[in-house]
Protein backbone atom coordinates (compact mmCIF):
# COMPACT_ATOMS: atom_id res chain seq x y z
CA UNK A 1 0.00 0.00 0.00
CA UNK A 2 1.80 3.51 -0.86
CA UNK A 3 1.46 5.78 1.70
CA UNK A 4 -1.36 8.63 2.10
CA UNK A 5 -0.76 11.94 0.52
CA UNK A 6 -0.90 12.93 4.29
CA UNK A 7 2.14 10.66 5.11
CA UNK A 8 3.95 13.00 1.98
CA UNK A 9 3.34 15.81 3.89
CA UNK A 10 0.42 17.67 1.81
CA UNK A 11 -1.51 20.20 3.87
CA UNK A 12 -4.63 19.23 5.15
CA UNK A 13 -7.00 21.23 2.73
CA UNK A 14 -5.50 19.72 0.14
CA UNK A 15 -5.47 16.20 1.36
CA UNK A 16 -9.48 17.20 1.38
CA UNK A 17 -10.10 18.82 -1.51
CA UNK A 18 -8.15 15.69 -3.12
CA UNK A 19 -10.16 12.68 -1.66
CA UNK A 20 -13.49 14.95 -2.87
CA UNK A 21 -12.01 13.81 -6.34
CA UNK A 22 -11.63 10.51 -4.90
CA UNK A 23 -7.79 11.05 -5.14
CA UNK A 24 -6.33 9.31 -2.20
CA UNK A 25 -3.14 7.59 -2.41
CA UNK A 26 -0.42 8.75 -4.99
CA UNK A 27 1.06 7.62 -7.94
CA UNK A 28 4.54 7.07 -8.34
CA UNK A 29 5.85 10.11 -9.43
CA UNK A 30 4.01 11.70 -7.11
CA UNK A 31 5.78 9.48 -4.02
CA UNK A 32 8.75 9.96 -5.57
CA UNK A 33 8.55 13.87 -5.92
CA UNK A 34 6.00 15.43 -3.91
CA UNK A 35 8.18 15.21 -0.46
CA UNK A 36 11.15 16.65 -1.90
CA UNK A 37 9.57 19.20 -3.60
CA UNK A 38 7.82 20.30 -0.62
CA UNK A 39 11.32 20.47 1.34
CA UNK A 40 12.57 23.08 -1.13
CA UNK A 41 14.19 20.39 -3.89
CA UNK A 42 14.70 20.87 -7.34
CA UNK A 43 12.97 17.98 -9.60
CA UNK A 44 13.77 16.43 -13.00
CA UNK A 45 10.99 14.22 -13.89
CA UNK A 46 10.74 11.92 -16.85
CA UNK A 47 7.30 10.01 -16.79
CA UNK A 48 4.92 9.07 -19.64
CA UNK A 49 1.75 10.37 -20.20
CA UNK A 50 -1.10 9.77 -17.72
CA UNK A 51 1.36 9.16 -15.24
CA UNK A 52 -0.06 11.95 -12.91
CA UNK A 53 2.98 14.08 -13.55
CA UNK A 54 0.32 17.77 -13.07
CA UNK A 55 -0.30 16.70 -9.32
CA UNK A 56 3.67 15.68 -8.50
CA UNK A 57 4.34 19.52 -9.43
CA UNK A 58 0.88 20.87 -8.50
CA UNK A 59 0.68 19.72 -4.89
CA UNK A 60 3.81 21.38 -3.90
CA UNK A 61 3.47 24.55 -5.67
CA UNK A 62 0.20 25.50 -4.82
CA UNK A 63 0.73 23.79 -0.79
CA UNK A 64 3.91 26.38 -0.46
CA UNK A 65 2.23 29.35 -2.28
CA UNK A 66 0.43 32.40 -1.22
CA UNK A 67 0.54 35.91 -0.69
CA UNK A 68 1.93 37.40 -3.90
CA UNK A 69 1.45 41.72 -4.27
CA UNK A 70 0.13 42.40 -7.95
CA UNK A 71 1.53 41.69 -11.00
CA UNK A 72 4.09 40.30 -8.76
CA UNK A 73 3.67 36.30 -8.94
CA UNK A 74 5.68 34.11 -6.55
CA UNK A 75 4.95 30.48 -8.39
CA UNK A 76 5.39 30.27 -12.91
CA UNK A 77 4.45 27.21 -14.67
CA UNK A 78 5.53 27.37 -17.87
CA UNK A 79 3.90 24.79 -20.62
CA UNK A 80 3.79 24.87 -24.60
CA UNK A 81 0.06 24.82 -25.42
CA UNK A 82 -2.78 26.82 -24.07
CA UNK A 83 -4.63 23.87 -24.19
CA UNK A 84 -2.35 22.77 -21.44
CA UNK A 85 -2.32 25.79 -19.65
CA UNK A 86 -6.21 25.66 -19.30
CA UNK A 87 -6.49 22.11 -18.34
CA UNK A 88 -3.40 22.68 -15.50
CA UNK A 89 -5.10 25.66 -14.19
CA UNK A 90 -8.48 23.91 -13.82
CA UNK A 91 -6.66 21.34 -12.19
CA UNK A 92 -4.69 23.53 -9.56
CA UNK A 93 -7.92 25.59 -9.09
CA UNK A 94 -9.54 22.41 -7.63
CA UNK A 95 -7.37 21.81 -4.73
CA UNK A 96 -6.04 25.88 -4.56
CA UNK A 97 -8.36 27.11 -1.84
CA UNK A 98 -7.35 30.50 -1.54
CA UNK A 99 -4.63 30.50 -3.11
CA UNK A 100 -5.18 32.39 -6.75
CA UNK A 101 -3.72 30.71 -9.86
CA UNK A 102 -3.74 33.41 -13.12
CA UNK A 103 -3.12 31.90 -16.60
CA UNK A 104 -1.75 33.50 -19.07
CA UNK A 105 -1.73 32.54 -23.16
CA UNK A 106 -1.71 33.75 -26.68
CA UNK A 107 -4.72 33.89 -29.20
CA UNK A 108 -7.35 35.52 -26.51
CA UNK A 109 -7.83 39.21 -25.76
CA UNK A 110 -5.47 40.38 -23.45
CA UNK A 111 -8.47 42.18 -20.70
CA UNK A 112 -9.16 38.89 -18.37
CA UNK A 113 -5.30 38.28 -18.51
CA UNK A 114 -4.54 41.68 -17.33
CA UNK A 115 -7.16 42.05 -14.77
CA UNK A 116 -6.28 38.94 -13.14
CA UNK A 117 -2.14 39.76 -12.91
CA UNK A 118 -3.73 43.70 -11.49
CA UNK A 119 -5.83 42.02 -8.82
CA UNK A 120 -2.44 39.67 -7.97
CA UNK A 121 -2.09 35.85 -8.31
CA UNK A 122 0.00 33.53 -6.61
CA UNK A 123 0.77 31.43 -9.00
CA UNK A 124 0.36 31.97 -12.57
CA UNK A 125 0.38 29.34 -15.61
CA UNK A 126 1.91 30.58 -18.71
CA UNK A 127 2.65 30.06 -22.20
CA UNK A 128 6.48 31.29 -23.08
CA UNK A 129 5.37 33.54 -25.69
CA UNK A 130 2.54 35.40 -23.76
CA UNK A 131 4.16 35.64 -21.02
CA UNK A 132 6.99 37.61 -22.71
CA UNK A 133 4.73 40.23 -24.28
CA UNK A 134 3.16 40.57 -21.30
CA UNK A 135 6.24 41.04 -19.16
CA UNK A 136 7.24 43.97 -22.30
CA UNK A 137 3.71 45.86 -21.43
CA UNK A 138 4.83 45.97 -17.70
CA UNK A 139 1.73 43.63 -16.52
CA UNK A 140 3.85 41.13 -15.17
CA UNK A 141 7.30 41.12 -13.32
CA UNK A 142 9.25 37.67 -12.77
CA UNK A 143 11.48 38.92 -10.13
CA UNK A 144 9.58 37.39 -6.74
CA UNK A 145 9.15 34.08 -8.55
CA UNK A 146 11.07 31.41 -6.74
CA UNK A 147 9.10 28.45 -7.77
CA UNK A 148 9.35 27.02 -10.79
CA UNK A 149 7.29 24.32 -13.14
CA UNK A 150 8.28 23.33 -16.63
CA UNK A 151 5.96 21.13 -17.83
CA UNK A 152 6.47 19.19 -21.06
CA UNK A 153 10.13 20.65 -21.39
CA UNK A 154 10.38 18.22 -24.31
CA UNK A 155 7.57 19.74 -26.22
CA UNK A 156 8.59 23.29 -25.40
CA UNK A 157 11.84 22.37 -27.10
CA UNK A 158 10.22 21.00 -30.17
CA UNK A 159 8.51 24.16 -30.55
CA UNK A 160 11.04 26.11 -30.56
CA UNK A 161 10.35 27.57 -27.54
CA UNK A 162 13.94 27.42 -25.51
CA UNK A 163 15.53 30.68 -26.25
CA UNK A 164 12.19 32.24 -24.67
CA UNK A 165 12.00 29.90 -21.57
CA UNK A 166 15.66 30.58 -20.77
CA UNK A 167 14.91 34.44 -20.90
CA UNK A 168 12.05 33.98 -18.90
CA UNK A 169 13.99 31.73 -16.13
CA UNK A 170 16.70 34.59 -16.10
CA UNK A 171 14.14 37.27 -15.07
CA UNK A 172 13.37 35.07 -11.67
CA UNK A 173 14.66 34.82 -8.79
CA UNK A 174 18.17 33.27 -8.29
CA UNK A 175 17.25 31.64 -5.00
CA UNK A 176 14.57 29.87 -6.55
CA UNK A 177 13.44 26.00 -6.85
CA UNK A 178 12.55 24.39 -10.32
CA UNK A 179 10.82 21.25 -11.09
CA UNK A 180 11.25 20.11 -14.37
CA UNK A 181 8.59 17.36 -16.25
CA UNK A 182 9.43 15.93 -19.48
CA UNK A 183 8.86 13.05 -21.34
CA UNK A 184 12.69 12.75 -22.50
CA UNK A 185 15.56 13.97 -20.88
CA UNK A 186 17.59 14.94 -23.63
CA UNK A 187 19.29 17.34 -25.96
CA UNK A 188 17.68 20.51 -25.13
CA UNK A 189 15.93 19.57 -22.26
CA UNK A 190 19.33 18.12 -20.74
CA UNK A 191 20.96 21.92 -21.06
CA UNK A 192 17.86 23.27 -19.74
CA UNK A 193 18.94 20.77 -16.15
CA UNK A 194 21.99 21.42 -16.47
CA UNK A 195 21.82 25.41 -16.44
CA UNK A 196 18.75 25.71 -14.53
CA UNK A 197 18.67 23.34 -11.41
CA UNK A 198 20.37 22.45 -8.40
CA UNK A 199 21.53 19.26 -7.53
CA UNK A 200 17.73 18.01 -8.95
CA UNK A 201 16.37 14.95 -7.28
CA UNK A 202 15.68 12.78 -10.65
CA UNK A 203 12.74 10.43 -11.06
CA UNK A 204 12.53 8.13 -14.42
CA UNK A 205 9.97 5.82 -15.30
CA UNK A 206 9.45 3.78 -18.58
CA UNK A 207 11.45 3.68 -21.64
CA UNK A 208 12.13 6.38 -24.05
CA UNK A 209 11.77 4.75 -26.61
CA UNK A 210 7.61 4.94 -27.98
CA UNK A 211 6.44 1.23 -27.03
CA UNK A 212 4.43 0.39 -30.87
CA UNK A 213 3.01 -2.80 -29.99
CA UNK A 214 -0.38 -1.62 -28.94
CA UNK A 215 -0.96 -0.42 -32.42
CA UNK A 216 -1.78 -2.82 -35.35
CA UNK A 217 0.95 -2.39 -38.08
CA UNK A 218 0.30 -2.92 -41.62
CA UNK A 219 2.37 -3.12 -44.67
CA UNK A 220 0.32 -2.21 -48.37
CA UNK A 221 2.05 -2.84 -51.50
CA UNK A 222 1.01 0.63 -53.52
CA UNK A 223 2.21 1.70 -56.89
CA UNK A 224 3.73 5.45 -56.64
CA UNK A 225 1.12 7.25 -58.48
CA UNK A 226 -1.79 5.62 -56.54
CA UNK A 227 -0.16 6.44 -52.75
CA UNK A 228 -2.90 9.74 -52.42
CA UNK A 229 -5.84 7.81 -53.30
CA UNK A 230 -4.55 4.77 -51.02
CA UNK A 231 -3.90 7.31 -48.15
CA UNK A 232 -7.27 9.51 -48.33
CA UNK A 233 -9.24 5.79 -47.89
CA UNK A 234 -6.85 4.78 -45.33
CA UNK A 235 -7.51 8.48 -43.34
CA UNK A 236 -11.33 7.70 -44.49
CA UNK A 237 -11.45 4.39 -42.47
CA UNK A 238 -9.33 4.78 -39.65
CA UNK A 239 -10.62 8.41 -38.37
CA UNK A 240 -7.23 11.19 -37.10
CA UNK A 241 -4.01 10.34 -38.58
CA UNK A 242 -0.73 11.52 -38.59
CA UNK A 243 0.76 11.10 -42.36
CA UNK A 244 4.37 11.10 -42.93
CA UNK A 245 6.46 12.92 -45.63
CA UNK A 246 10.08 12.37 -45.89
CA UNK A 247 10.60 15.98 -47.64
CA UNK A 248 8.40 19.36 -46.79
CA UNK A 249 7.88 20.01 -50.42
CA UNK A 250 6.12 16.05 -49.92
CA UNK A 251 4.47 17.69 -46.94
CA UNK A 252 2.88 20.76 -48.73
CA UNK A 253 2.26 18.68 -52.01
CA UNK A 254 -0.10 15.59 -50.18
CA UNK A 255 -1.66 18.16 -47.83
CA UNK A 256 -3.09 19.89 -50.55
CA UNK A 257 -3.85 16.33 -52.79
CA UNK A 258 -5.41 15.18 -49.89
CA UNK A 259 -7.27 18.14 -49.65
CA UNK A 260 -8.49 18.09 -53.07
CA UNK A 261 -10.07 14.61 -51.77
CA UNK A 262 -12.24 15.85 -49.22
CA UNK A 263 -9.88 15.65 -46.58
CA UNK A 264 -9.20 18.39 -43.84
CA UNK A 265 -5.12 18.58 -43.36
CA UNK A 266 -2.56 20.91 -41.91
CA UNK A 267 1.46 20.48 -42.63
CA UNK A 268 4.03 21.04 -39.92
CA UNK A 269 7.70 20.80 -40.89
CA UNK A 270 11.29 22.75 -41.01
CA UNK A 271 9.96 25.66 -43.28
CA UNK A 272 6.83 26.85 -41.42
CA UNK A 273 7.24 29.48 -39.44
CA UNK A 274 6.67 28.68 -35.33
CA UNK A 275 2.87 30.25 -35.39
CA UNK A 276 2.19 27.96 -38.43
CA UNK A 277 3.48 25.17 -36.46
CA UNK A 278 2.02 25.83 -33.41
CA UNK A 279 -1.47 26.95 -35.29
CA UNK A 280 -1.21 23.18 -37.05
CA UNK A 281 -1.06 21.05 -33.94
CA UNK A 282 -3.85 23.11 -32.47
CA UNK A 283 -6.52 22.53 -35.47
CA UNK A 284 -4.97 18.60 -35.24
CA UNK A 285 -5.51 18.34 -31.81
CA UNK A 286 -8.94 20.29 -31.89
CA UNK A 287 -10.43 18.32 -34.42
CA UNK A 288 -10.16 20.72 -37.04
CA UNK A 289 -8.47 18.67 -39.26
CA UNK A 290 -8.61 15.57 -39.84
CA UNK A 291 -5.28 15.10 -41.12
CA UNK A 292 -1.82 16.25 -40.33
CA UNK A 293 0.88 15.98 -42.69
CA UNK A 294 4.67 15.82 -40.89
CA UNK A 295 8.32 15.03 -41.47
CA UNK A 296 10.70 13.62 -39.37
CA UNK A 297 11.79 16.46 -37.93
CA UNK A 298 8.53 18.03 -36.79
CA UNK A 299 7.65 14.49 -35.34
CA UNK A 300 8.74 14.70 -32.63
CA UNK A 301 6.43 17.58 -31.71
CA UNK A 302 3.77 15.89 -32.48
CA UNK A 303 1.89 14.78 -28.57
CA UNK A 304 -1.59 14.67 -29.20
CA UNK A 305 -3.55 12.07 -27.28
CA UNK A 306 -5.93 10.34 -29.37
CA UNK A 307 -4.40 9.83 -32.99
CA UNK A 308 -5.97 6.65 -34.61
CA UNK A 309 -3.81 6.19 -37.06
CA UNK A 310 -0.48 6.66 -38.69
CA UNK A 311 0.37 6.50 -42.56
CA UNK A 312 4.12 6.07 -43.57
CA UNK A 313 3.66 8.09 -46.78
CA UNK A 314 7.15 7.94 -47.65
CA UNK A 315 8.22 4.42 -45.80
CA UNK A 316 10.52 5.29 -42.62
CA UNK A 317 14.49 5.37 -43.21
CA UNK A 318 15.03 2.84 -40.43
CA UNK A 319 13.60 1.34 -37.96
CA UNK A 320 13.90 3.53 -35.42
CA UNK A 321 12.47 6.61 -37.88
CA UNK A 322 9.61 3.84 -38.32
CA UNK A 323 9.07 3.36 -34.17
CA UNK A 324 9.34 7.15 -33.38
CA UNK A 325 6.84 7.81 -35.92
CA UNK A 326 4.30 5.03 -35.39
CA UNK A 327 4.78 6.08 -31.51
CA UNK A 328 1.98 9.21 -32.46
CA UNK A 329 -0.65 6.66 -32.25
CA UNK A 330 -1.80 4.45 -29.42
CA UNK A 331 -0.52 6.03 -26.61
CA UNK A 332 -1.73 6.01 -23.23
CA UNK A 333 -3.28 2.12 -23.34
CA UNK A 334 -5.27 3.42 -26.49
CA UNK A 335 -5.35 1.15 -29.43
CA UNK A 336 -4.14 2.65 -33.17
CA UNK A 337 -3.05 1.60 -36.90
CA UNK A 338 -0.15 1.98 -38.43
CA UNK A 339 -0.04 1.74 -42.45
CA UNK A 340 3.00 1.94 -44.59
CA UNK A 341 2.45 2.55 -48.05
CA UNK A 342 5.35 0.43 -50.06
CA UNK A 343 5.98 1.19 -53.56
CA UNK A 344 6.72 -2.71 -55.00
CA UNK A 345 10.39 -1.98 -55.79
CA UNK A 346 10.86 -1.14 -52.01
CA UNK A 347 9.25 -4.61 -50.98
CA UNK A 348 12.56 -6.64 -50.80
CA UNK A 349 14.16 -3.33 -49.22
CA UNK A 350 11.55 -3.01 -46.33
CA UNK A 351 11.48 -6.74 -45.13
CA UNK A 352 14.78 -6.15 -43.46
CA UNK A 353 13.31 -3.34 -41.37
CA UNK A 354 10.43 -5.42 -40.38
CA UNK A 355 12.51 -8.23 -39.87
CA UNK A 356 14.76 -6.02 -36.95
CA UNK A 357 11.06 -4.78 -35.56
CA UNK A 358 10.46 -8.19 -35.16
CA UNK A 359 7.17 -8.05 -36.70
CA UNK A 360 6.07 -11.26 -37.97
CA UNK A 361 3.93 -9.28 -40.64
CA UNK A 362 4.85 -8.61 -44.37
CA UNK A 363 3.62 -6.47 -47.19
CA UNK A 364 0.39 -7.21 -48.36
CA UNK A 365 -2.14 -5.76 -51.06
CA UNK A 366 -4.45 -2.93 -49.62
CA UNK A 367 -7.47 -4.02 -48.04
CA UNK A 368 -8.72 -0.78 -46.20
CA UNK A 369 -11.20 -3.67 -44.57
CA UNK A 370 -8.22 -4.10 -42.44
CA UNK A 371 -8.70 -0.78 -41.00
CA UNK A 372 -12.28 -0.41 -40.57
CA UNK A 373 -12.55 -3.72 -38.26
CA UNK A 374 -11.55 -3.41 -35.02
CA UNK A 375 -12.11 -7.10 -34.03
CA UNK A 376 -9.90 -8.41 -36.80
CA UNK A 377 -6.98 -5.77 -35.36
CA UNK A 378 -6.65 -7.52 -31.82
CA UNK A 379 -5.91 -10.86 -34.31
CA UNK A 380 -3.31 -8.64 -36.05
CA UNK A 381 -1.92 -7.29 -32.68
CA UNK A 382 -1.14 -10.83 -31.71
CA UNK A 383 1.20 -11.07 -34.62
CA UNK A 384 3.63 -8.69 -33.36
CA UNK A 385 6.31 -10.39 -31.68
CA UNK A 386 9.31 -8.46 -29.61
CA UNK A 387 12.03 -11.76 -29.99
CA UNK A 388 13.24 -11.58 -33.52
CA UNK A 389 14.02 -15.01 -33.64
CA UNK A 390 9.81 -15.73 -32.98
CA UNK A 391 9.81 -13.71 -35.70
CA UNK A 392 12.02 -15.26 -38.21
CA UNK A 393 9.82 -18.74 -37.38
CA UNK A 394 6.68 -17.41 -38.35
CA UNK A 395 7.79 -14.73 -41.26
CA UNK A 396 8.96 -18.52 -42.63
CA UNK A 397 5.80 -20.02 -41.85
CA UNK A 398 3.48 -17.66 -43.06
CA UNK A 399 4.92 -15.94 -46.16
CA UNK A 400 3.35 -18.64 -48.75
CA UNK A 401 0.20 -17.05 -48.69
CA UNK A 402 0.19 -13.25 -47.82
CA UNK A 403 0.30 -12.32 -51.23
CA UNK A 404 -3.40 -11.71 -52.09
CA UNK A 405 -5.53 -10.18 -49.55
CA UNK A 406 -4.83 -11.34 -46.43
CA UNK A 407 -7.38 -9.48 -44.83
CA UNK A 408 -10.47 -10.38 -46.47
CA UNK A 409 -8.97 -14.50 -45.87
CA UNK A 410 -8.60 -13.92 -42.66
CA UNK A 411 -12.29 -12.34 -42.37
CA UNK A 412 -13.65 -15.46 -44.50
CA UNK A 413 -11.98 -17.93 -41.57
CA UNK A 414 -14.44 -16.60 -38.68
P1 LIG B 1 0.49 13.55 -16.95
O1 LIG B 1 0.69 15.03 -16.84
O2 LIG B 1 1.59 12.76 -16.32
O3 LIG B 1 0.20 13.10 -18.36
P2 LIG B 1 -1.89 14.06 -15.42
O4 LIG B 1 -1.26 14.84 -14.35
O5 LIG B 1 -2.65 14.82 -16.45
O6 LIG B 1 -0.82 13.13 -16.14
O7 LIG B 1 -2.84 12.95 -14.72
C1 LIG B 1 -3.57 12.02 -15.47
C2 LIG B 1 -4.92 11.76 -14.78
O8 LIG B 1 -4.74 11.04 -13.56
C3 LIG B 1 -5.69 13.02 -14.41
O9 LIG B 1 -7.03 12.85 -14.75
C4 LIG B 1 -5.51 13.13 -12.91
O10 LIG B 1 -6.59 13.80 -12.30
C5 LIG B 1 -5.43 11.68 -12.49
N1 LIG B 1 -4.63 11.47 -11.26
C6 LIG B 1 -3.43 12.01 -11.01
N2 LIG B 1 -2.95 11.57 -9.82
C7 LIG B 1 -3.86 10.73 -9.30
C8 LIG B 1 -3.93 9.94 -8.09
N3 LIG B 1 -2.95 9.95 -7.21
N4 LIG B 1 -5.03 9.19 -7.91
C9 LIG B 1 -6.02 9.16 -8.84
N5 LIG B 1 -6.03 9.88 -9.99
C10 LIG B 1 -4.94 10.65 -10.24
MG1 LIG C 1 0.92 16.60 -17.99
Amino acid sequence: MPPTFAQLGVPDFIVRALAQRSITRPFDIQMATVADALDGRDVCGRAPTGSGKTLAFGIPLVALAGGSQPHRPQGLVLVPTRELADQITKELRSFAGKRRIGVAYGGVGYGPQLASLRRGVDILVACPGRLEDLISQGAVDLSAVDRVVLDEADRMADMGFIPVVRRLLDQTATQRQTLLFSATLDGDVASLTRDYQRDPVRHEVGDETPDVTAADHIFWKVARTDRVDVCAEAIDAAGTTVVFCRTRHGCDRVARQLGRRGIATAAIHGGRSQSQRTRALDDFATGKVQALIATDVAARGIHVPGVDAVVHYDVAVDHKTYLHRSGRTARAGKGGVVVSLVEPEKVKELASMQRELGFRTSTTEVDVAEIRQPSRSRTRRRTLEHSAAKSQSGRRRGSKNRSGSRGRQRASHR
